[in-house]
């Protein structure tokens, strides 16, 4: 196969999807060489099998405001691929869904299960239904159209969702709620479930936590450490605060957060009380702006991502797709960054990659580096079946563990030969090794 030429032609049949053709183009050209060192898979046209999602649920989801008024919006569900496990993969709820970005999300998801070693397929859903500004009455009443629509199609050995952007432990229980009375059942399906009802420890730390387990097994092949370095990182969710969290412990500064709005900078590291009210903040839906008028010392940028505003060793882009572009990595560049790990998916725009690349410094695909997050719902599922709960020691050492294993991955597929690790290439080529086999040998589906 020819990239350029699979790429040209996905992009005709499948036009105005941005995302998704970005997140192609990315994954085509780093497999090319090893596709094509493959002549079975080409015979069986294996390349487009893995371009095009296995199937897509699209729905309309009309529900009642507090108002008594009808809103209606869409749902989707992107079944991807399955041929290493049952679908999984998480729901966003957020006003700019569409199927290009969930299109993107399943694709990318599968590459990235493959490297966990974890039997898990890729999917991906969501709606462009916003949580932020409605009630929790109105998210339930949401949450429950939008699983009576979906309850069919999902199960613990099917389809097993998740939380991503605008769904955390609440809206998960509602749909997980919804779903165990539509399919009269209390087994594993939806992982990042309360730990009353199934949920594991440690998975609403493991995207954050991962991904610095895994920025401290990049350091150390340049013989850093996270101690001492001044992180900058974007979005305020779950991602961002936990992954602040644990580069505080491992003695690192946090200097920025952020949310749609804009961006919070602590030139010098947010202390641990400034930290603890930003993490309280937005707990309740608190926006950025409002950090200043408890910490006047802290400055707020409207409408800012954090890239241009505040010098930083390491950045963890933790919001959303293509926040990181040519100019932002300039910057960041220009200002001594020597590491980018992601926890958002696809965080940086291809431009964004190539200056990175080009500057040889230490860069993390969210693939590799937010495995941590379906990781450990890898590890909600496992104990669901065996219907056993873990510790959160036995759970962070599991999560450890495979971060470490993902970074050696990385490492063997992904070393050039003047020794700089494209860890773009390694994780690309580790997952689609995996799917690619297990396709063949499953025949023609
Ligand atoms: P949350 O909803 O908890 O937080 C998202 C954060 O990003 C919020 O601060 C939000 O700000 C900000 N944000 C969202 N959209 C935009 C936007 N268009 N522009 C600027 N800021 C934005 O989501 P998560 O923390 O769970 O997810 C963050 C990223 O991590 C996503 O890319 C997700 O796909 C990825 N990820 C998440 C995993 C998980 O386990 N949750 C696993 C692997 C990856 P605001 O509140 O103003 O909208």
């Amino acid at each position: 196969m020819k990239a350029a030429e699979v790429l040209s032609d996905l992009k005709r049949r499948f036009p105005n999807e941005p995302e998704y053709h970005q997140a192609l183009e990315e994954v085509l050209n780093s497999i090319e060489e090893v596709y094509n060192r493959n002549p079975q898979y080409e015979e069986y046209n294996l390349i487009e099998r893995l371009c095009i999602p296995d199937r897509i649920f699209s729905f309309r989801v009309s529900w009642l405001d507090d108002k008594g008024k009808v809103r209606n919006n869409m749902g989707y569900r992107i079944q991807h691929n399955n041929a290493i496990g049952p679908y999984k993969g998480g729901i966003r709820f957020h006003s700019s869904v569409n199927q290009s970005i969930l299109k993107f999300l399943a694709f990318e998801q599968t590459f990235k299960n493959s490297l966990t070693t974890l039997a898990m397929g890729g999917a991906k859903g969501g709606s462009d239904f916003s949580p932020r500004g409605k009630s929790d009455k109105e998210i339930m009443r949401f949450c429950q159209a939008f699983i009576s629509e979906l309850w069919r199609q999902i199960g613990p050995d099917t389809d097993v969702p998740a939380g991503d952007i605008g769904v955390g432990a609440r809206e998960v229980g509602f749909m997980y709620g919804y779903y165990k009375k539509m399919a009269q059942e209390f087994t594993g399906t939806f992982t990042g479930k309360g730990l009353s009802f199934g949920g594991s420890l440690i998975r609403p730390e493991a995207t954050g936590y991962g991904n610095c387990y895994f920025l401290e097994a990049m350091l150390a092949t340049r013989n850093m450490e996270v101690k001492g370095k001044k992180v900058a990182i974007s979005g305020s969710g779950n991602v961002a605060l936990y992954t602040a969290k644990k580069i505080m412990e491992l003695g690192g500064s946090v200097v920025s957060l952020s949310d749609s709005g804009g961006s919070v900078v602590a030139p010098e590291g947010f202390t641990q009380e400034q930290f603890d009210y930003i993490f309280e903040l937005k707990s309740y839906g608190g926006r950025m702006y409002e950090v200043p008028e408890q910490f006047p010392e802290l400055k707020y940028f409207s409408g800012e991502r954090p890239w241009k505003l505040v010098k930083c060793d390491i950045a963890m882009p933790s919001a959303t797709q293509n926040e990181i572009d040519e100019e932002d990595a300039e910057a960041l560049l220009r200002n001594g960054c020597i590491a980018v790990s992601e926890g958002a998916n696809m965080p940086t725009t291809p431009g964004g990659i190539r200056k990175f690349q080009e500057a040889k410094i230490l860069y993390a695909p969210g693939k590799a580096a937010n495995a941590g997050g379906v990781a450990t719902s890898g590890l909600e599922m496992a104990q669901n079946s065996q219907k056993i709960s873990w510790t959160a020691e036995e759970v962070d050492h599991k999560l450890r563990q495979i971060m470490s294993n993902i970074h050696e991955t990385c490492v063997e597929y992904g070393k050039e030969k003047d020794g700089y690790i494209n860890y773009v290439k390694g994780a690309n080529v580790a997952g689609f090794m995996k799917v690619a086999n297990a396709m063949m040998a499953q025949g023609v589906l």
